[in-house]
Parts: structure tokens; sequence; C-alpha cells
């Protein structure tokens, strides 16, 4: 196998809660808490798990568009954990991020074109306005815009035009790496098969490798060949879309897989239901986080040690202790 393009070890986003009389009482939230993760050229790793356990955050840590607390991050062989502003300038131009909600990480005061060109100039990618236009042009109509669009304003664009707007933008600098941070859970369903055929061309045209973080766990099984799965602030599981779909190892990736209508009578499972919320990252569990939610936990074993990730099979990585 190639080189990793991205990879991430014993990567942590620690954020500070402040509280009581003056906020004079603080304590840690673990966003992200110790993620050891790979992307190789031309791969798509799907990132899944319920709202609040990180994903987001991790996207962000891994572009360096948040500082770590603690790890290291790769970015094509190079450490840029600890890369200053100036030094990190070019290589954010190879990473770049498809946000959730195209119209809020749009300017409203500012038409297609600039949005799509502002960058490239920044970069040095263009030396004139004409072939700034060529170039903004052509973008345009690569991601199923027109020409003709460039001169328009993002209000006058429906929620689908404006993804592509998204998504012209972080191509506008060539890169090789892209983080999509829920790229269409914004959308129309109607209109989420044609951004993620877009995505999937878009990557066989220009190599493209992903981190696809959503909550859809249909669509990751599309677009991904490795999926992993994280719970306040962890890894869970990570294994290929085909093992972790077909054969599940860790009790919290079962539930949420439980829950997923498939047309396979074979593949059909019966319903697991998760009992609770997700902890609060605030007060999380002593053991296995997922000990007070999980239907097999082992007293004083799972409420007392965490459990590591480990590979059970060449490639799937479980963090359960009953996991085999
Ligand atoms: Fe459940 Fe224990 Fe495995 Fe955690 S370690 S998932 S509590 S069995």
């Amino acid at each position: 196998m190639t080189d990793p393009i991205v990879s991430v070890e014993n990567l942590k986003k620690h954020f500070t809660h402040r509280e009581g009389f003056l906020g004079m009482k603080s304590r840690p939230v673990k966003a992200v808490d110790g993620v050891t993760l790979d992307v190789h050229p031309g791969e798509t790793v799907g990132l899944v798990g319920e709202s609040g356990c990180g994903k987001s955050t991790l996207g962000r840590v891994v572009l360096r568009l948040i500082d770590p607390t603690e790890g290291s991050i790769r970015f094509e062989g190079a450490d840029i954990t600890s890369l200053d502003t100036a030094a990190l300038r070019p290589m954010r131009r190879r990473m770049q991020i498809i946000f959730q909600d195209p119209y809020s990480s749009l300017n409203p005061r500012m038409t297609v074109k600039a949005t799509v060109g502002e960058a490239m100039r920044i970069h040095g990618l263009v030396s004139n306005d004409d072939e700034e236009a060529d170039r903004v042009a052509e973008l345009l109509r690569r991601v199923g815009l027109r020409p003709e669009h460039s001169s328009r304003y993002p209000h006058e664009f429906s929620g689908g035009q404006r993804q592509r707007i998204g998504i012209a933008r972080a191509l506008a600098v060539e890169p090789r790496f892209i983080v999509a941070d829920e790229p269409i859970s914004a959308l129309d369903v109607s209109i989420q098969a044609q951004i993620v055929n877009l995505l999937g061309e878009l990557q066989d045209e220009l190599g493209l490798s992903y981190l696809f973080i959503a909550h859809d766990l249909k669509v990751v099984e599309l677009v991904s060949k490795r999926v992993a799965v994280m719970y306040l602030g962890r890894v869970v599981e990570l294994a290929s879309s085909a093992a972790l779909y077909g054969e599940p190892k860790h009790p919290y990736t079962r539930a949420l897989l439980s829950a997923v209508p498939v047309p396979d009578p074979k593949r059909e499972r019966s319903r697991i239901v998760l009992e609770g919320d997700v902890p609060s990252p605030l007060d999380p569990p002593a053991g296995c986080h997922f000990h007070p939610r999980c239907s097999i936990a082992k007293k004083g074993l799972c409420d007392r040690e965490a459990p590591v990730l480990r590979e059970l099979t060449p490639g799937h990585q479980v963090s359960c202790h009953l996991a085999e």
C-alpha cells in the first residue's frame, strides 16, 4: 500500500470549560481523545458517530484549523503538528474543507467569481483577471454550474447549487485532501445523491482523498473504502467498509447499524435500542466510555478499565474488552 497522505497519531483536542463564579472553575472537555488514523491517496475514509462525538473537531484539527492539544499530524510525509501560520500556508491549499451548511460558509456579499477566485489569487495560482475568470468558469462547469453564474450572489442559488459553489471553492486551489464535513446533511434528499456522485467523479478524475464525516451510515457505506466509528472523542472501531457493515464487532457499531434499514434480508439485524443519550464529554464515564449504554458490559471490568483499540483481524480494529 502507498504511504498515507494524512496520518494522525494519538491526536487530542481538549477544550477548557469554564464554570462557577466568574468562570473561576475550569474542566477539560476531551472533544478528541487519542485518535490514530491514516488516509491514503485516492481513498475515502468515512467518520461516523452521534452528534457531539468529536467528528467535526477531529476534521478541523487534522487540517490545523484548530490546534491540537497533543499527538501528531503528518501531511504528505511532513509533520505539520506545530507549524506556524506562515509555514502552514503552502500546505493549506493542498488540504481543504467542504462544510455542512454551504450558505453560512459563503460570504453573502461576494459574487461566486470573487468567492472561487479569492483563494486562487491568495495562492498565486492565476496571474491576471482573464486567467482567473477562465479558471472560475472552468471550475463552475466542472461542478455542474454555468459560467454565467459567476456574477451572482449566494442567495440567488438553491442549497444544492450553493454546495456546488463550496466544492468549486475547495477545488480552486488544487487540493489533494478534502475534509467533507457532513456535506449533504443540509440538502434535500433528492439533491444528496447528486452531490455524492459529484464528489465521487472528482475523486476519480483528480485522485482526491476524502475524510467524509457524516451521521448517515448508508451514505458512508456507499462512499467509503474504510470507516471509523467515533464515540466520545475516541475511535471505537475502524475497518474496511465491507467488514464494518458486514461484521461489526463493537456493541456501539452494532447498535448504530441495527437502526439502518437494509434491502438485503441476509443482513437484516434485530434492532438494538441504545439506552440514554451520549454522556457529556465534560464528565465521561470511567473505564469504557460506552459502558452505561452497553447491553453486554461486564461489571468490574468495563466500568473500570478503558479498552484499547486492537486489531482483531487484518485491518479491523476494535476498542472493546469483549470483542473477538
Ligand atoms: Fe461494552 Fe465493555 Fe466492550 Fe465497552 S468494553 S463496548 S462496555 S463490552
